[in-house]
């Protein structure tokens, strides 16, 4: 049996609002949209108990902002009740500069931000002043001068082109040779929360072929379940060994939840569905000495939820 992982997780979302405007988001809210109180935080985490990875997943606020700051400390105190609460937190609030990051990174086990294309001419981008491809292979470099285990993914079908694709994973997999960083990247097929995918099964399962082709072997790729239910096996079948947060609600893609039979199906095909932690092994050794203690654990509470069977 091939071990298949994911994270039991929840998702938090500090704010909505976002000063890009992404033409296939249907996520954000106007800027000035109400940010989560700390008092409702702590009420999501109590919810999550026997979860293991806080996803604080937020709407970005532009640099120039002048609330931007304080953005950035509710966000590392989101994190901060998250540890206190027995949670390990994974952040992912958009492009962020050194000192921010480093910030972040004292609170979060990793962090993460989609490359999604490096085609700087997309039109779903043209009111996205963030997603310019170069300032987001930055963040990744940055990450990775920073040593912060790190999660990055492709989002296919906003209108790039399959050699598109490869330019994307090898600029992925250039700057995971130089850091070591990257520790999974995600395969994300944009399905849309009204009207029709025009993404196919052959598209994500090639893109997903192309990605094992391209980037280093310690590079786990992740598919979402909920975004590739039709061909999930096929995606497994071309190199996919994690699936992610399995959340309970899917913030960003909200018509699609998780198929709840997923352990089963799997086992049927020879795969057996293990949960992980949101920081791999191998990488440990770059958080502090605190971040160290929680992993530690977790681990163990991980550990002991596990079947004898699923522990080795
Ligand atoms: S940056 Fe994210 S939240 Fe903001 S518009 Fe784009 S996809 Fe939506």
């Amino acid at each position: 049996m091939l071990q298949i992982t994911y994270s039991p997780a929840t998702t938090i979302v500090p704010t909505y609002g976002c000063f890009n405007r992404c033409g296939y988001c249907s996520f954000r809210q106007e800027p000035n949209a109400p940010w989560r109180s700390l008092a409702a935080v702590g009420a999501d985490l109590a919810a999550a108990q026997g979860l293991v990875e806080i996803l604080i997943l937020s709407g970005e606020v532009a640099p120039q902002n002048l609330r931007r700051a304080a953005w950035l400390e509710h966000s590392v105190a989101i994190a901060t009740l998250a540890l206190k609460s027995g949670f390990l937190p994974h952040s992912n609030i958009g492009p962020l500069t050194r000192p921010e990051m480093q910030r972040l990174k004292a609170v979060n086990v990793s962090l993460g931000l989609m490359l999604e294309q490096l085609r700087p001419d997309l039109a779903v981008h043209r009111h996205a002043p963030s997603k310019e491809p170069a300032l987001r292979l930055a963040q990744l470099r940055q990450a990775g001068e920073l040593q912060i285990p790190f999660t990055t993914g492709m989002l296919i079908g906003i209108g790039e082109t399959r050699a598109d694709w490869e330019t994307t994973l090898v600029a992925i997999a250039n700057l995971h040779q130089t850091y070591g960083h990257i520790q999974e990247v995600i395969i994300q097929p944009f399905r849309p929360n009204q009207g029709v995918s025009t993404v196919s099964d052959a598209d994500v399962v090639a893109a997903l072929r192309l990605g094992r082709q391209i980037l280093p072997t310690d590079i786990t790729l992740q598919v979402p379940p909920n975004l590739t239910d039709h061909c999930l096996l096929a995606c497994l079948e071309a190199g996919a060994r994690d699936l992610g947060g399995l959340v309970p609600h899917d913030h960003v893609n909200p018509r699609y939840r998780h198929p709840q039979d997923l352990a089963i199906r799997l086992a049927a095909a020879g795969y057996y569905l293990v949960p992980r932690l949101p920081v791999y092994p191998q990488y440990e050794r770059w958080l502090s000495p605190e971040l160290q203690a929680h992993v530690q654990r977790a681990k163990a509470e991980l550990g002991a939820q596990q079947p004898p069977s699923q522990n080795q």
